[in-house]
């Protein structure tokens, strides 16, 4: 039997000899799933467990609509192939998408990962289940085409199922303009932390519970109220002018009035008056928005030359969000 791979498949495939089962080798497919693990028939997904083997699986590919044949040898992962051979492009990601559609129309939640404000660590919201009545697949909103939509009343928000790549800047900056919170939902690393087998019974019900319940394969692209947040402390933040000081030999950058009193005057006219050192201090301070360069023109570019002022919301409350408000 010829088996196609872009590369030796012993980069992939990790083979032992393993007798369970009457099987001679137990092929581990924690490295990548590169086959179609679903295959559509009378429009429903079917796991290769659940279909014959061959041709007579009856299932078509749910991309290119191509009919696929079930592989269930001896020494490879079972999985579907299309039946001309050949890779298709959009395979795996359409049943992904398509699987992610049906394991959150059943489960009707999703816990989301806690949002942090920029440089802090404690959260503004803590990981929550947020519950929902409606999936939508590849539905036009605006300008872009999220993966998923899940709507509870008027509540929206974006999922992005990431199968082959993150989700391109490009297609992020989009989603980030219809103003609706979205949530990337990394698959590959979470089919590997599954350390399961197309073909084993369990294989779906593991999906299905990290996709909805699991943490760690998700990250925010975009958060309404985190952004709301972070524009509010932007617009409060005070701007503090950054001085050269050029003593005994050693040049430094100076922020006077430090509102977390990082350094303090021993001596002199401002003696117990507190200030900050640009680069020890501002840099890695949890309160710094951004600091702001003097800019001249070298060659064509515009090139930033010394530091001018801080930006920094040191003298404002930590924003803590009401315990009861929920994070979309
Ligand atoms: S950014 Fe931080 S270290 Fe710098 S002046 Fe503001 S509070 Fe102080
Ligand atoms: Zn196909």
């Amino acid at each position: 039997m010829l088996y196609f791979f872009p590369v030796s498949p012993i980069l992939f495939l990790n083979i032992k000899a393993y007798p369970r089962a009457g099987l001679k080798y137990q092929v581990k497919t924690n490295i990548m799933p590169l086959h179609l693990p679903f295959g559509l028939r009378d429009g429903r997904l079917h796991s290769i467990t659940e279909v014959k083997r061959g041709r007579a699986c009856g299932c078509i590919c749910p991309a290119c609509r191509e009919p696929l044949v079930a592989k269930k040898g001896r020494h490879y992962a079972h999985h579907f192939a299309h039946l001309r051979g050949g890779a298709c492009a959009y395979g795996l990601e359409t049943a992904l998408h398509l699987k992610a559609k049906e394991i959150f129309e059943k489960a009707r939640c999703i816990a989301v990962p806690p949002v942090y404000l920029h440089r802090q660590q404690k959260a503004l919201f803590p990981a929550q289940l947020i519950r929902f009545d409606k999936v939508k697949v590849e539905h036009h909103l605006g300008g872009a085409i999220p993966d998923l939509i899940l709507e509870s009343g008027p509540k929206r928000m974006l999922l992005e199922i990431g199968v082959t790549h993150p989700v391109p800047e490009q297609k992020a900056w989009r989603l980030r303009q219809l103003g609706i919170s979205a949530l990337e939902v990394d698959v590959i690393p979470l089919v590997r932390s599954l350390n399961l087998e197309f073909n084993d019974p369990g294989f779906g019900h593991a999906l299905g519970h990290g996709l909805v319940h699991g943490l760690a394969c998700k990250r925010w692209l975009f958060h309404t109220k985190k952004q709301k947040v972070e524009y509010r402390l932007r617009q409060e933040a005070a701007v503090r002018p950054v001085r050269h000081r050029y003593f005994k030999g050693y040049h430094s950058y100076i922020v006077a009035d430090c509102p977390l009193h990082k350094r303090r005057w021993r001596s002199g006219f401002r003696e117990g008056q507190s200030y900050a050192l640009l680069w020890q201090d501002c840099l890695y301070c949890p309160r710094c928005l951004e600091v702001a360069y003097s800019m001249e023109t070298v060659g064509f570019r515009a090139t930033p030359q010394e530091p001018r002022e801080v930006r920094c919301w040191g003298h404002l409350p930590l924003p803590q969000a009401p315990g009861w408000a929920g994070s979309v």
